[in-house]
């Protein structure tokens, strides 16, 4: 079953890195391509298929490992399946032999050179990340062509899904509707409900409790071998920018020097900090992470949720729960009145998301009330304003990997500030998406997923 976009599960997916909107939107939209010539009985008469990368997917495309998406998505891989040491030699033999099985089925002649191209200067109109397929026949003829876009988050719409502007249609028909956090709030006033409450009672038209909270878990438990995973593996990351990775140099540091922790108590910033960068130095490797709500902005959640089970006084599976349902339901708001893409809004909409998601999440993990909730995403998000989109030579590196351990610290501080209060506040949460809004629509496209501004250009790569 397809995952509504109105739920929560549509934020939380399972993937392989480095990017949910250059990695993992075009290899569904690769695969969900030639599904569509299946359907029409259009695949066996296709010998060439021939996809053009429009925008921030052709800019950034070749450090986001968009072109290796494409190939798998084409011969049926799914983000979620996929695994890295498969993969990398499915992909060598396909550059080697110049031919892929579409859907791992029909061999057809894919030539990169001619049949996947980067159009650098052109940009589609409903998003910066257009993605388009054609299927030729052995004549040169047209069978069929389909533009999509990666929206953010792995999402993909058809062109004509995207221009009906309609993300989160079938909200209004859940028991629980919402639209802003002031509808959010007021509903929880009238039902005398939790917002996590409100986010079960929806998620309930598709699952069972039960398989709700398993669902939760498992989430919950991907993120942690992926931390596990990141403060193990040594070595350079792959790209060409030659980053080490440092999370097992920090976890390495930690664990051998336990004493530090009774004379330095800032030592838990220091984990928080390697939880983050674990996740998204797992992230740039390629391998498995759940988009939070994105993959660049991956490492935040995971951090500020293993802060919460390792460094607080209560830290039930009941609260990872409260925790992930409250920060899918400010997702949500994200994604239904700003944007969760970089490529549209820069980083704001990415890390910035993360942190405010996570900042409400703690809150509610910590038995906060819905003010304090609204309040704490709301801080998270104040003060990732502007926040550009800039990676050094196009890889989810520098700043991304960074810049998320600095995520999950402000997450955990704007959880803190607003749990001093009573929860009132001057600026509110539909203000702040507003505004995000507003900041990205102005941002220069430079500074959105393109490397042509800020650090992409000031840093020199060697
Ligand atoms: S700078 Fe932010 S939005 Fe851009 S690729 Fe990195 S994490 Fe994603």
């Amino acid at each position: 079953m397809s995952v509504p976009n109105s739920s929560i599960f549509n934020l939380f997916t399972i993937g392989i890195g480095p990017s949910s909107s250059h990695t993992m939107g075009p290899m569904k939209a690769a695969r969900q391509f030639v599904l569509l010539l299946e359907n029409n009985k259009e695949y066996d008469r296709t010998v060439r298929i021939k996809v053009d990368l429009f925008g921030s997917l052709a800019l950034t495309g070749k450090g986001h490992g968009t072109d290796k998406a494409v190939l798998l998505g084409l011969s049926g891989e799914q983000p979620h399946r996929a695994k890295p040491n498969e993969t990398e030699p499915m992909l060598a033999e396909i550059r080697k032999s110049k031919r892929l099985k579409l859907t791992g089925k029909r061999m057809i002649r894919f030539n990169e050179k001619d049949d996947l191209v980067f159009n650098y200067k052109e940009t589609l109109p409903a998003h910066s990340n257009g993605i388009r397929f054609t299927a030729l026949d052995d004549n040169g003829s047209l069978i069929r062509r389909q533009t999509y876009y990666s929206i953010g988050g792995g999402v993909v719409l058809t062109e004509e899904e995207a221009e009906k502007d309609t993300p989160l249609q079938d909200a209004q028909s859940l028991p629980r509707p919402f639209s802003s956090a002031k509808e959010l709030l007021e509903m929880g006033e009238k039902h005398g409900e939790s917002i996590y409450e409100m986010v079960l009672v929806n998620e309930k038209c598709w699952h069972t409790e039960a398989e709700i909270r398993e669902k939760l878990l498992h989430i919950w438990q991907v993120m942690q071998d992926c931390v596990k995973i990141g403060c193990h593996t040594e070595g350079i990351l792959p790209g060409g920018l030659n980053v080490r990775r440092r999370a097992p140099i920090v976890f390495n540091d930690l664990v051998s020097n336990p004493e530090r922790a009774l004379r330095d108590p800032l030592s838990i910033i220091d984990w928080v900090n390697l939880y983050a960068l674990a996740v998204n130095e797992e992230n740039a490797a390629g391998g498995r992470v759940v988009t939070a709500p994105t993959n660049g902005a991956a490492g935040i959640i995971p951090a500020v949720l293993h802060y919460f089970k390792r460094f607080t006084a209560n830290p039930t599976d009941d609260g990872i729960i409260r925790f992930l349902l409250t920060a899918g339901a400010i997702g949500l708001l994200y994604k239904q009145n700003a944007s969760i893409s970089g490529a549209e809004v820069g980083c704001q909409g990415e890390v910035g998301v993360a942190c405010s998601m996570a900042a409400g999440g703690l809150v509610a993990a910590l038995g906060g009330g819905n003010r304090h909730v609204e309040s704490a995403a709301e801080i998270g998000m104040e003060h990732n304003l502007g926040l550009t989109c800039d990676p050094v030579g196009g890889l989810v590196q520098i700043p991304c990997i960074e810049r998320n351990a600095m995520g999950a610290i402000k997450a955990i501080n704007a959880s803190r500030i607003s749990m001093q209060g009573d929860g009132s506040h001057m600026v509110s949460l539909d203000q702040v998406i507003a505004t995000m809004r507003e900041t990205g629509k102005d941002m220069k496209s430079h500074y959105k997923e393109t490397a042509q501004g800020g650090l992409a250009v000031n840093v020199i790569e060697c």
